[in-house]
């Protein structure tokens, strides 16, 4: 069990903003992500896309946001645990028990959901032998490439993500590539090379084709594919990579007891907290008259929803406002070496 001030939920730039604010009060901070990497909406969806409205930061791109946050909370040493999805809320006497879908537990006063638009899920194979392979034969995303190494992997998907590992595990595995349409939807140069390693014979391709049958008892031995005339083809592979996109699902959230307007959490704009006492909402997940869901409205909400947690993490101490520019505390916490 991890005891901690703040669980923030959340790895998106409000939740990472919320652990600066948080940690420059002196309070420490869990973060729990869904995803396999920290950034949210940020990473997931724009690395790559310029930005032109961070305060003071004319130009960035999702990705050098997401680099420059964490850069920022680095003194606080933050846990980031991520590929974990809260799934339960309980209040246990004045904490908060908070558990993962992997059993993991933490305890603390004060929790600062920053969900964004709910948990980003993937979209999986819909045929009704896929469920029993799921992270056995069968996988969302990649933790290790050198697990497929040597080994015949079938690759579905049309974009990025399909078309760039087709490119990468084709160095190191005999690759399938299946997509339902001729063209693919991922960017025209990792199309070009996948094409390419195709003619070079360093990637099979198969178009427009979709999935008709997974065949094995305890493991993946061959599948069957079909095209729009019903032709098929039996394709012998150990594994199946699904790369369809991510859905967006508000998930468990819906299930604690949070009041709830559409998918989003109505808050109070004094100290952005719920209903429930202890429990903050700030990012796109939050609403409030005149809500704007930016980038730079999280942080702001972050900023109080942290000061409100020091009253329930420190109930006998005062909370004394400080400028980052003038207080020896402050600095102390970031690790500034000189402080005048
Ligand atoms: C294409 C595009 C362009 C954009 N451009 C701009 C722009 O120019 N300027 C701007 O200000 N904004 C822009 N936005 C909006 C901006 O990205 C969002 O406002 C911002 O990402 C919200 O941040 P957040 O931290 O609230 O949530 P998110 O970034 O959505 O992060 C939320 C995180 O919470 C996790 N999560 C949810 N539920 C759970 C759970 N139960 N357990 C564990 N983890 C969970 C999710 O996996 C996700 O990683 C853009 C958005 C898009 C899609």
């Amino acid at each position: 069990m991890v005891k901690t001030d703040v669980v923030v939920i959340g790895a998106g730039p409000a939740g990472i903003f919320a652990v600066h604010q948080l940690g420059i009060i002196g309070l420490k901070a869990e973060v729990v992500d869904n995803l396999d990497k920290i950034g949210g909406q940020c990473i997931e969806l724009y690395p790559d896309k310029p930005i032109y409205d961070i305060p003071a930061v004319p130009e960035c791109s999702g990705e050098s946001l997401t680099k420059n946050l964490l850069e920022q909370i680095k003194p606080f040493k933050t846990n980031f645990h991520l590929n974990e999805r809260v799934e339960e809320i309980i209040k246990e006497e004045k904490n908060w028990k908070i558990t993962t879908n992997k059993k993991k537990i933490f305890l603390a006063p004060n929790i600062i959901i920053a969900g964004g638009v709910g948990s980003f899920e993937p979209r999986k194979f819909t045929i009704k032998e896929a469920e029993k392979f799921e992270n056995k034969g069968i996988f969302y995303s990649i933790k290790d490439k050198n697990y497929f190494k040597n080994k015949k992997i079938c690759i579905f998907g049309g974009g990025d993500s399909a078309l760039d590992w087709a490119v990468e595990l084709s160095k190191l595995a005999e690759v399938t590539l299946v997509h339902r349409r001729n063209e693919f939807r991922g960017s025209g140069h990792s199309a070009e090379v996948a094409r390419d390693l195709e003619k070079k014979g360093k990637l099979k391709i198969k178009t427009p084709f979709q999935i008709s049958s997974i065949e094995g008892e305890n493991k993946i031995e061959s599948i069957t594919i079909k095209n729009e005339n019903g032709t098929t083809e039996k394709i012998i592979t150990d594994y199946l990579l699904g790369f369809f996109g991510l859905i967006m699902k508000l998930g468990p959230i819906a299930e604690w007891g949070l009041n709830l307007d559409k998918k989003h959490i109505p808050v109070n704009t004094e100290n952005f907290q719920t209903n429930k006492e202890g429990i903050f909402a700030i990012g796109d997940i939050c609403t409030y008259p005149g809500k704007l869901k930016l980038i730079l409205s999280g942080f702001h909400e972050g900023a109080l929803a942290a000061r409100a947690c020091f009253k329930l993490a420190r109930p006998n101490e005062k909370y004394k406002f400080e400028f980052t520019t003038t207080s020896k505390n402050v600095k102390e916490r970031l690790g500034v070496k000189k402080i005048d």
